[in-house]
């Protein structure tokens, strides 16, 4: 199992967060489609014991999913109407990753200028999490995104 240290804290305090008041409020995360990810957070969350307490929602780009586009926006936001009055959501985790194929293609960032990178992430789920509160106020205080490092395999070390 390769459950993430510095994920696994963040997830940890998002989740008490959104269910401090209402134990049985659920998170909705919403991660890149990105491969190199879902498999990492699902171990964590396991890990975690919150198999039942978060949904998983994937868009290219995380942040930048939820609001590409009108079509890409209106489903993001449909699920997240859906997410609060059926699924009991009570907290948004947004997962956005460095060296994102989305935001270098759609947001012009490049490997070359990781701070580059980086501010424009903050720009953009800044304002992703603010049209959250708006839409939906409940969860005012408990939407957070959060930017993963790079995934990447472990470095071969020795070879025969
Ligand atoms: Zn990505």
């Amino acid at each position: 199992m390769a459950v993430d240290l510095g994920l696994r804290a963040v997830l940890k305090q998002s989740v008490e967060q959104a269910t401090e008041h209402d134990s049985s409020g659920k998170i909705l995360l919403l991660s890149c489609i990105d491969s190199r990810y879902p498999e990492r957070i699902f171990e964590t969350m396991d890990d975690l014991g919150y198999r039942d307490r978060y949904y998983h929602l994937a868009l290219a780009g995380a942040s930048h999913g939820a609001k590409h586009d009108a079509h890409w926006k209106s489903t993001f936001n449909d699920h997240l109407d859906f997410a609060v009055t059926e699924g009991h959501v009570t907290g948004v985790v947004i997962l956005d990753h460095l060296d994102c194929r989305a935001y270098q293609l759609y947001e012009g960032t490049s490997p070359g200028d990781p701070e580059g990178e980086r501010l424009r992430h903050i720009a953009v789920a800044t304002n992703v999490v603010n049209e959250i509160v708006l839409r939906h106020s409940i969860l005012c205080g408990n939407v957070t995104a959060y930017l993963l490092p790079v995934e990447s395999a472990p470095p071969e070390i020795a070879r025969s």
